[in-house]
């Protein structure tokens, strides 16, 4: 059987009494590559504040690798093995992709533990790995700041994953990227969910359907229906929730 990563019994989240969350249940298996999606306002940020430990439940709980996640802090929340990247790029722009990825891999580790640890792949551990997967090697040297849009989030995306987290939360990786940077975008993440469970929040229909197994679709702080890129996509609930904002090119 296949254990589950993350589960979320009955979380409401209440904002003065609105619930940004309402009852969520949701569930997945390790090693997942899951998509959500859901029309603005359904809560879908607030469901990542709630894993990693931004805003607590009103009540429910979420459990991770079988622990109770709630109370613990932020950090903590980090330390049991949830990277999240968030959507602005966060990457030191006047150091260059090498050395904002070092400082990632020193970060927050004991060095024994870390020449010692077996690995179960040698690129999360190795600075020439991680811009080998990001597909930055030919830029590794330059100053960050002088990347693209694009290659500032892959970059970031390797400073996570330079952290060894077990789950990466991604949120709309693709908003403002080139649809050849969407794509790439979208092979590096399938190529990360071989050795980390994903969830990834995005609008981007077409891209969702480039990596999505299975798609989440939330709505008024609960989930409205999950299934495949095609199950969901000819929902009639889907298709009424998205009423007035075209399925295809969603946006925020
Ligand atoms: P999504 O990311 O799906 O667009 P959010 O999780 O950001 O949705 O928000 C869900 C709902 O909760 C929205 O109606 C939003 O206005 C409300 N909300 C989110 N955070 C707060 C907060 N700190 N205080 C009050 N209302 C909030
Ligand atoms: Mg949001």
């Amino acid at each position: 059987m296949v254990s589950n990563i993350l589960e979320i019994e009955a979380v409401t989240v209440s904002f003065d009494g609105f619930k940004a969350l309402n009852n969520l249940n949701f569930s997945m298996a390790e090693g997942e590559l899951r998509v959500i999606i859901g029309p603005n306002g359904a809560g879908k940020t607030t469901f990542l504040d709630v894993i990693t430990g931004k805003v607590q439940p009103t009540s429910g709980e979420a459990r991770f690798k079988g622990k109770s996640l709630r109370s613990r802090s932020e950090h903590g929340i980090a330390r049991l093995g949830i990277g999240r990247k968030f959507q602005t790029p966060r990457v030191y722009l006047n150091l260059t992709p090498r050395e904002n990825l070092e400082l990632c891999c020193n970060r927050n580790k004991n060095v024994l533990a870390t020449l010692f640890k077996p690995t179960p792949t040698a690129e999360r551990r190795t600075v020439a790995g991680l811009l080998e997967t990001i597909g930055l090697t030919h830029k590794a040297d330059m100053p960050a700041a002088l990347l693209s849009h694009g290659e500032k989030q892959w970059l970031e995306i390797g400073m996570l994953v330079a952290q060894s987290p077990d789950l990466l939360l991604v949120d709309e990786p693709v908003a403002g990227l080139t649809d050849e940077e969407t794509e790439r975008t979208g092979d590096l993440l399938i190529a990360l969910a071989q050795s980390h469970s994903v969830i990834v929040i995005e609008h981007d229909m077409e891209f969702v359907r480039q990596i999505a197994r299975t798609v989440t679709v939330l709505h008024e702080g609960s989930v409205l229906c999950e299934g495949t890129m095609d199950d969901v996509q000819n929902d009639p609930r889907v298709i009424e929730v998205y009423l007035g904002e075209p399925l295809a090119e969603a946006h925020v």
